[in-house]
């Protein structure tokens, strides 16, 4: 039962299962959350269950077409990706070329379009053709963690499936599962923001580091002595600006978790809903310093100022803005 096998999402199995069992399948879908990395893992078993020689609704993932989907040599699969920062023109032409040839091996031919949103409008514009003329045997599946970057053209003609990020308890069971002892996997189910993607690429001893660098960063921010080191310490460090992004989230996520256990501290001086509980002393003479109204302030500010960056604004003039709010701000 390898659906079974995939990590949350149940009514996502649940559609594409039923699209299987029907045998009614759209030509063309667009996968779309948070993490790229579940949006693939999806994608390829929805290939093997539609190519699977022992399955209808599902996969074995040891026929001899699920396993050359896995090694990604199957001849009726294609896993595109942009050829640099966008796709290339060729690239979608060779699509539309390839549409109306049969499939070689399997049921049906699968291709995989990922960060589909790196299209620009011409390539776009080429690839609605292909969309607008489905051939019989051919699914297309583009992906995407940003809906917003795609035409609406393109988004009108595809079924839509919305995945959503895994709960933190889903979270911290399979992390027990993999062999995590559970606190561990309780502080790293807060770090990831319930995103697999995330968790499978954190190395603990490094989380726990920069986690101390946070507080530090935070006891800097409280007695107003200025954020600004970090800030160009993050900024030196991230070589892209997706690289950026991916640390800040981190940042504003872990000062966020920190400044919600300094509230708790201030209202009920015991552990029991806790995130950070092996700073719980440091957090505790940290509430000395600041007001409650002071902590709400700053923890919608950060919130407000990632979902600005996220929306593709200048990182730069953000966050010194941010600075200069929180620093005029202080003492109040
Ligand atoms: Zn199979």
């Amino acid at each position: 039962m390898p659906f079974d096998d995939l990590f949350g999402n149940e009514r996502i199995k649940h559609i594409l299962t039923s699209y299987l069992r029907n045998n009614v399948m759209p030509s063309s879908m667009i996968f779309t959350g948070p993490g790229s990395t579940d949006l693939l893992l999806f994608a390829v078993a929805f290939a093997k269950a539609v190519n699977c020689e022992n399955c209808r609704e599902d996969f074995c993932d040891a026929c001899c077409n699920c396993s050359e989907i896995e090694r990604e040599i199957f001849l009726d699969l294609k896993i595109l990706a942009p050829d640099g920062q966008q796709y290339k023109k060729e690239q979608i032409t060779f699509l539309i070329e390839d549409n109306y040839i049969k499939p070689l091996k399997g049921e049906k031919k699968i291709n995989i379009l990922t960060e589909a949103h790196k299209m620009n409008e011409n390539s776009a514009n080429t690839f609605l053709k292909v969309l607008e003329e489905p051939a019989q045997d051919n699914i297309f599946i583009l992906l995407t963690t940003n809906m917003n970057a795609l035409l609406p053209t393109i988004k009108s003609r595809c079924q839509i499936l919305k995945f959503s990020p895994q709960s933190r308890a889903e979270i911290k069971k399979y992390l027990v599962k993999q062999g995590y002892d559970p606190e561990k996997a309780r502080l790293m189910s807060y770090l990831c923001q319930s995103n697999l993607e995330r968790i499978l690429m954190v190395d603990f001893d490094e989380f726990m580091e920069k986690r101390a660098k946070i507080l530090s960063a935070l006891k800097k921010l409280i007695n107003g002595v200025g954020v600004e080191d970090i800030l160009l310490d993050l900024y030196q460090k991230s070589r892209s600006r997706e690289k950026f992004i991916e640390y800040f989230r981190q940042l504003v996520n872990l000062i966020s978790l920190m400044l919600r256990d300094i509230m708790i501290l201030k209202i009920d001086k015991s552990n029991k809903n806790l995130i950070n509980i092996d700073y719980r002393d440091d957090l505790m003479s940290l509430g000395e310093y600041i007001t409650i109204d002071k902590v709400l302030f700053l923890i919608k500010k950060m919130e407000l100022l990632l979902r600005d960056i996220q929306r593709n604004l200048n990182t730069k003039v953000l966050t010194l803005e941010f600075i200069k709010s929180y620093t005029s701000k202080r003492g109040t």
